[in-house]
């Protein structure tokens, strides 16, 4: 089965996106790629929730007034570019990654706004962001939070709109390698959440990025593979990712078929939404 999609793209109008992540140019190398989908999925916290008590709000909302608050008015920025840019053989997706909101328990989208995105997708493991500093340490705790939001996002009310959870697991700016928590994460939590998120239908990212610069042995042998085949054997469906900050990213999205291809995925284990 072929990989044709990638619903993990951010564009300038994120603040940590490269000034040349513009559409025209996702537009283009997804045809050389042979994409047929693509989801443009932008840093995003909705305005209409408090998130000034989350230890890296200034992310979401800068406060130098330079750079705008990433809410809705500011991700509908990127609509006219979608339309400049329409081509017949690239469907595209107006999406977000949003945000875990760690003081309500939930996610950073109201059900008004969530309803007018393609798609969703959250990741539990920007802990760089939302995690107090103090629980880094010991490893544990980092994990322990994870998996606490793994379970919170599940239990969201907003949960039937979230399209996948990305980049699960996998520490953002970790301060020490962030496949120590994974290789930590025991069989037994992984399948309960795992076939949790299967009954929601809310896919697993397979997060390209991640392995960007790994040769196929690496990939094989990487931590990440063992949790892959856990989601697999737990029915839970899966959606691929380049995560891409910038117009270089994509080069090494082949590597999303050797995963595919090494966990003998079928187009039953992708999510609809992808197909
Ligand atoms: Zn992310
Ligand atoms: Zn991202």
């Amino acid at each position: 089965m072929k990989i044709t999609h990638d619903f993990h793209i951010h564009t300038h109008l994120s603040h940590c996106g490269h000034p040349s992540a513009q559409v025209e140019h996702y537009m283009k190398t997804a045809k050389e790629l042979g994409l047929k989908k693509i989801g443009f999925a932008d840093h995003f916290w909705d305005s209409p929730i408090d998130g000034s008590l989350i230890p890296g709000w200034g992310f979401y909302a800068p406060e130098d007034g330079k750079l705008e608050h990433q809410n809705y008015e500011h991700l509908l920025r990127i609509k006219p570019e979608l339309e400049k840019y329409a081509d017949p053989d690239v469907q595209v997706y107006f999406g977000c990654e949003t945000e875990y909101d760690p003081i309500h328990r939930g996610v950073a989208v109201t059900e008004e706004t969530a309803e007018k995105f393609d798609f969703i997708i959250v990741p539990q493991s920007h802990t760089h962001i939302t995690m107090p500093k103090d629980l880094y340490q010991p490893y544990q705790k980092h994990l322990d939070y994870m998996i606490q939001a793994y379970d919170d996002i599940l239990d969201s009310p907003v949960s039937r709109y979230i399209t996948a959870v990305v980049h699960p697991f996998e520490a953002v700016c970790c301060p020490y390698d962030n496949t120590i928590l994974i290789n930590m994460l025991s069989e037994d939590v992984m399948k309960r959440l795992f076939t949790k998120s299967a009954e929601k239908n809310i896919a697993f990212e397979i997060n390209v990025s991640q392995m960007m610069n790994k040769t196929p042995e690496q990939i094989a042998e990487c931590a990440q593979m063992r949790m892959f085949k856990i989601v697999k054997e737990c029915g839970c469906k899966f959606i691929f990712g380049s995560d891409s900050h910038d117009n270089e990213t994509h080069k090494k999205y082949g590597n999303a078929q050797l995963a595919a291809d090494l966990l003998g995925l079928t187009e039953e284990d992708i999510a609809p939404i992808a197909r």
